[in-house]
């Protein structure tokens, strides 16, 4: 393993990345680094391109040590398709589907949960907890009873029934609250503090490996196009981990020297019913203001004070990238015309990157000719409450 330690951006502060471990003293979420000269010597990308299919084939990248450990249920690699006659619509030249929808569980949660889960349980953790919007809590729950583990996950009633369905089914310990998501928050924090060190906190960007696992979405878009970059990645944003993970991964290749120094400009797409980091785009800020009675169709966005928030809005900075907040009404319109003209039903937070790329290439940000690709990031088939007319 090429995992040396655990780094806080915000402080500069180092931790044991061999023990479980949370937030950094000054409140920031830690980043996870590896010898990166050493691994880039031990593989390249034609020895990974002779390895299985799946998120595992990055294991250098990656922090799991010990391969028995590894939870898995086949993370393949997720396809990247091209949606022309969208793209037609739009304006744009390439518009690129990464749809994971084809991850177990159903979203590109299951990537995070797979590393997640595999580093905690190999750091001896026994019992996990959560707050969730739905699709975190059923994932972190599927892979929790896959590794023997147990899990507490915490969502909103108004969370999609079938993650609920799924924490159930996976004999998690459920609890349902009024609000949102930080509501759900402060009910898991009061569960782990009773429980007195026997419950690891498994919260978005609370623990270090989520990220680890959702950064080889970057990996595999960048495979996937010949070890290159697109222009632009669209990516549905609600605590932000799958966008500073996709950022994250773009560094770490360009150190190894397998891209070159381009980046693709990175899109975080939002609701308009819930939009703190568009916000904080705007305003030039470096942090988020918590964004009061959130609400939105795209379930999974419904984040009003991403953690992350500095880390998000560092992201799009470095790549020129920006953000973006689109109306429902807007986003389940291009849900419909999508699947109309391409067949697949998309998750709402999937068809917000839609809406985005016709408002940014009408407005100029994205050029005719610009290779476009955006994160498809649950199957829309767990959302059927989304297609009109039935
Ligand atoms: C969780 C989720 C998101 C948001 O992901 P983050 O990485 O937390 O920003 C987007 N879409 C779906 C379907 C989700 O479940
Ligand atoms: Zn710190």
């Amino acid at each position: 393993m090429f995992l040396t330690h655990l780094e806080c951006p915000r402080c500069g502060a180092q931790h044991d990345s061999d023990r479980l471990q949370n937030l950094c003293r000054c409140g920031s979420p830690l980043l996870a680094r590896y010898d990166l000269a050493a691994a880039g010597k031990a593989v390249d990308p034609a020895a990974i391109a002779g390895r299985a299919p799946d998120l595992w084939r990055y294991r250098e990248l990656l922090p799991v040590g010990d391969s028995a450990r590894i939870a898995t249920f086949g993370e393949d690699f997720t396809p990247m398709w091209r949606a022309d006659r969208y793209a037609a619509l739009a304006g744009v030249g390439t518009l690129l589907v990464k749809d994971e929808g084809l991850m177990p569980t159903g979203s590109f949660k299951a990537r995070g949960a797979a590393v997640g889960v595999s580093r905690a349980a190999e750091l001896g953790a026994r019992h996990v907890a959560m707050p969730t919007n739905g699709n975190a809590g059923a994932a972190w729950a599927t892979y929790a009873a896959r590794a023997g583990l147990r899990a507490t996950i915490a969502m909103p009633f108004d969370a999609p029934l079938i993650t609920r369905q799924e924490c159930v089914a996976a004999g998690a310990e459920l609890h349902l609250v009024e609000g949102v998501i930080s509501d759900a928050g402060r009910l898991i924090a009061g569960i782990i503090a009773a429980a007195d060190g026997a419950i690891f906190d498994a919260s978005t960007l609370k623990e270090p490996y989520r990220l680890e696992g959702k950064k080889t979405m970057g990996f595999e878009i960048v495979e996937q196009l010949g070890w290159r970059v697109p222009d632009v990645i669209l990516y549905p944003t609600g605590g932000g981990v799958g966008l500073i993970g996709i950022h994250k991964a773009l560094l770490e290749l360009r150190e190894l020297g397998w891209i070159g120094d381009k980046l693709p400009r990175l899109v975080a797409v939002q609701s308009t019913g819930c939009a703190p980091v568009v916000d904080a785009f705007a305003r030039g800020e470096r942090r988020a203001q918590p964004w009061p009675d959130a609400r939105t169709v795209a379930y999974g966005i419904t984040v009003p004070a991403p953690l992350g928030d500095e880390l998000i809005l560092a992201a799009l900075a470095a790549t020129g990238g920006t953000a973006i907040a689109v109306d429902d009404a807007d986003l389940l319109a291009d849900l419909a015309e999508f699947g109309r003209l391409e067949g697949l039903l998309l998750c709402p937070e999937g068809a917000a990157c839609l809406t985005a790329v016709r408002q940014l290439r009408a407005a100029g940000w994205i050029a005719a000719d610009d290779e476009v690709v955006l994160l498809n990031t649950g199957a829309g088939v767990k959302y059927p409450g989304t297609v009109p007319g039935v």
